[in-house]
């Protein structure tokens, strides 16, 4: 016997119905799409797709050298000429690179874009973190206004409502600029230096490079340490505290309700003034209940060779949001209209044809190729949630007409073989699944 292979560690294969294991369905992820791209493109989004793959370097000067997402996460590898490539682990330095590549800042002032794909991160898996995960994003570029920060903000609240997933809390914080970050630092690199043989390896090594990721280190101890820390809000130069005040002003005018979290930095280098996380508390997460985070990136697109082009964007997890939606026990698969079932052989080719024709017509047609016994056709029309089951047989040949008999039970409707989507679109509809 051969012997059996298996997919990646950390890597998930995304199945229909409910033959996904851990996973949520993939028809909960097509709605969660569905429902994204709808919703952007009424705000003016368009989608952009890059390649899975980039420079290694443009992570390196994006995201940062002393990141773990960089650091420790990254899926690096060389290709047949020696270039370094990686495997994108987030979306907003490839958008950015194709930003600048494409000289966007010329040909329009303020530039609206998502995305949607798999990034890759070698992470410890547990419930909602893989090495395969799928993030919804948006960037907006060229404008500095905080309206265009709260645009982002609103769109993921529009989101999440539309989905229906409540108890997930708005976390806000402003991250300052190059013109007063730097005194903060100070200060954080003092408390953190006095403290720090409570801190974890990681974090003693972040201290000397890169001080602010210490804020956001899962160990509970360097947490209990952070929660000690200057509180950045506190440093905030005049320009970045008027942001922040804009900021809270139009969240409040859209009646979103948000919490201040001054610790809340976000694990990657790029962001400047404005960061965000959206939180669920439902227990199924566990760890991983950051279902999404974002900010403004004023100073990316010029570090990686582009014009001086403000920008702000999210990323959302999709993994995360679909096993939410799971937890919820709402179904988003739409059952077929019609189950067509065969009562002789001779009926075969006919039901076969006439499956064809109701497709063409529009209709969710199932019919089982193998044929068999009724019995065996109608278990599986059971099965399949058919809306109704239609058996075909010599006498409905004859007769022109055959029975649609409603399987959540009622009358059967006797109907023309020629009129039989009519009549499955006149009949009344059970409660549709949602999406
Ligand atoms: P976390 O703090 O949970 O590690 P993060 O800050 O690393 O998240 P971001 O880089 O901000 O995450 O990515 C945005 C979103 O992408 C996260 O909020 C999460 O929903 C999702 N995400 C990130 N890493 C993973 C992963 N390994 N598996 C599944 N989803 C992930
Ligand atoms: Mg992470």
């Amino acid at each position: 016997m051969s012997q059996k292979l298996s997919g990646v560690k950390g890597m998930n294969d995304l199945l229909p119905g409910e033959l996904g294991g851990e996973m949520a369905p993939i028809e909960t992820w097509q709605y969660v799409e569905r429902t994204a791209r709808e919703l952007f493109s009424r705000f003016g989004y368009g989608e952009i797709r890059t390649p899975m793959v980039e420079d290694t370097a443009l992570f390196v000067r994006s995201v940062g050298e002393e990141t773990d997402i960089v650091g420790k996460e990254m899926y690096t590898f060389e290709d047949k000429a020696q270039r370094s490539l990686s495997l994108r682990p987030e979306g907003t330095a490839p958008a950015a690179r194709a930003y600048i590549e494409h000289s966007v800042a010329n040909l329009e002032p303020v530039t609206r874009w998502y995305y949607m794909g798999p990034m890759f991160r070698y992470e410890r898996m547990k419930t909602g973190r893989y090495r395969q995960f799928f993030q919804i994003g948006a960037e907006a570029y060229g404008s500095r206004e905080a309206a265009q920060d709260v645009e982002l903000m609103d769109m993921v609240v529009q989101l999440l409502e539309a989905l229906g997933l409540k108890e997930i809390s708005l976390n806000l914080n402003s991250l300052g600029d190059e013109a007063c970050r730097p005194a903060f630092q100070k200060k954080l690199v003092e408390h953190l230096t006095a403290h720090r043989d409570a801190l974890c390896a990681d974090c003693q090594r972040r201290l000397e490079h890169n001080p602010m990721r210490v804020l956001d280190c899962k160990n509970e101890k360097c947490q209990a340490v952070a929660r000690g820390s200057p509180d950045i809000l506190q440093f905030l130069c005049e320009p970045c505290q008027a942001h922040f005040a804009d900021v809270r002003r139009k969240l409040d005018a859209l009646k979103v309700r948000y919490v201040i979290n001054p610790r809340m930095v976000r694990g990657l280098d790029y962001y400047t003034r404005t960061a965000f996380e959206f939180i669920a508390s439902h227990p199924a997460l566990g760890t991983a209940s950051t279902v999404g985070g974002g900010g403004r990136y004023d100073k990316l697109v010029k570090s990686l060779g582009g014009p001086d082009v403000p920008a702000v964007g999210f990323g959302l997890g999709l993994d995360r949001l679909t096993l939410l939606l799971r937890e919820g026990g709402q179904r988003y698969s739409a059952p077929p209209d019609v189950f067509i079932a065969v009562a002789d052989e001779g009926s075969q080719d006919e039901a076969f044809t006439l499956a064809s024709r109701l497709r063409r017509e529009g209709l969710k047609v199932e019919f089982d190729t193998r044929g068999g016994s009724l019995k065996s056709q109608m278990k599986r029309a059971d099965k399949t949630r058919a809306r109704f089951a239609l058996v075909l047989g010599e006498a409905e040949r004859q007769a022109g007409r055959a029975q649609l008999k409603p399987m959540a039970g009622g009358e059967p409707l006797s109907v023309a073989l020629g009129e039989i989507a009519q009549a499955v679109r006149a009949a009344p509809q059970a409660p549709a699944p949602q999406g």
